[in-house]
């Protein structure tokens, strides 16, 4: 299958017109979000949905977020809708905000994976926002990468992972946010399941205590069920292996410098991912500044992609960890999962 790519800041009607279409066709469309690429389906339609696990050579337990451009839509997929979701969908949406609760029949059982319950999100974003409303459906869609890869922040990460596999790539340049949304379940109690750019803060000045999901910055205990497949041992990962070094960031880089030499010596090639704060310790060494430590959306912008490029380039990545404090806690929940929970101390 030849997969086209269409530059929406230059044909975005013309692009979306044809998303659409194939969209209602029952064929995959990838497009940008505020958060990163989504590998979009019509989400009403079991057979095309399937094309997604196939395209992604994903497991078909891990359901999908359906993807909407109006609250009404949204309303239309769960059963009901309690007080809180209405709270949240006002304060957040659009944005990198999935909201969990149990669905209505309307939702097909391979985007839920057999759950009884359903996670949706309105998008931010003109192209992702025309090309649902034109699609006139909700759209089923995980990140658009091969399964367990990083996911994509730009076209070509998406072009790299599934070209020949998808008809359509919309290009809209590189995702704002540069990581998945934040993933809060109301079953229950409300609870974390992957954090993101709207933090727990931020969420309980609208609705009160909300939980953390205990497994964010750790494994998932044997044999225990995953609430969402998010949680899996190693995911976002680089062929690369990679190693996180914890700690106050000068001894951190102190101890990365010297596995560096350590690596090199072993004749391993090595990267290492910095911060503003650090990058002056490792002159001399290859290494990528992420952002600023005390602004972690900064450093979740560039992980995904850092990563992929490092990835070319060596076979050690060397990471440094932060605070997993506010959005800190989305960085080193991706971190962590990307290095299977390697971790050093500086
Ligand atoms: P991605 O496939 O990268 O877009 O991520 C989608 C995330 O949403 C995964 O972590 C899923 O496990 C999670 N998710 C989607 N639907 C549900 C659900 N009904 N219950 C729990 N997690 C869900
Ligand atoms: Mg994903």
């Amino acid at each position: 299958m030849e997969t086209r790519v269409i530059e929406t800041r230059i044909h975005e009607e013309a692009g979306t017109n044809l998303g659409a279409e194939l969209i209602r066709r029952g064929e995959l469309v990838a497009f940008p979000t505020e958060t990163v690429y989504g590998l979009g389906a019509n989400g009403l339609d079991a057979a095309a949905v399937e094309k997604i696990f196939e395209a992604k050579g994903r497991p078909n337990d891990n359901p999908l977020i359906m993807h909407v451009s109006n609250k009404n839509e949204a309303k239309k997929l769960w059963g009901h809708i309690p007080k809180t979701l209405n709270a949240l969908m006002d304060a957040f949406w659009p944005g990198p905000l999935t909201l969990i609760f149990n669905k209505s029949d309307r939702v097909p059982d391979a985007v839920t994976a057999g759950l009884p319950t359903v996670a949706v999100r309105m998008p931010q974003g003109k192209t992702a926002n025309l090309l649902i409303r034109k699609a006139g459906v909700p759209i089923a869609a995980p990140s658009a990468n091969l399964s367990g890869r990083p996911s994509p922040t730009s076209a070509s990460h998406v072009f790299r992972d599934l070209n020949g596999r998808i008809p359509l790539i919309l290009d809209g340049g590189e995702c704002g946010f540069g990581i998945e949304s934040t993933v809060l379940s109301l079953v229950g109690k409300p609870t974390i399941l992957r954090p993101g750019a709207v933090t727990k803060e931020m969420i309980e000045a609208v609705i009160g205590p909300v939980e953390l999901s205990d497994c964010l910055l750790k494994p998932l205990a044997e044999g225990k069920a995953a609430l969402s497949p998010g949680m899996k041992y190693k995911h976002y990962a680089p062929n690369a292996r990679v190693l996180v070094v914890l700690g106050e960031p000068k001894e951190a880089a102190k101890r990365i410098s010297e596995l560096y030499v350590q690596y090199s010596l072993e004749d391993l090639s090595c990267e290492i991912a910095a911060t503003e704060q650090t990058a002056r310790f490792y002159r001399g060494k290859n290494y990528t500044v992420l952002g600023d430590r005390n602004e972690p959306l900064t450093l979740c912008r560039n992980l995904f992609s850092a990563l992929r490029e490092m990835d070319e380039r060596a076979e050690v990545i060397l990471a440094e960890g932060v605070n997993a404090e506010g959005t800190g806690l989305a960085f080193m929940n991706r971190l962590l999962r990307a290095a299977g929970f390697e971790i050093e101390n500086g």
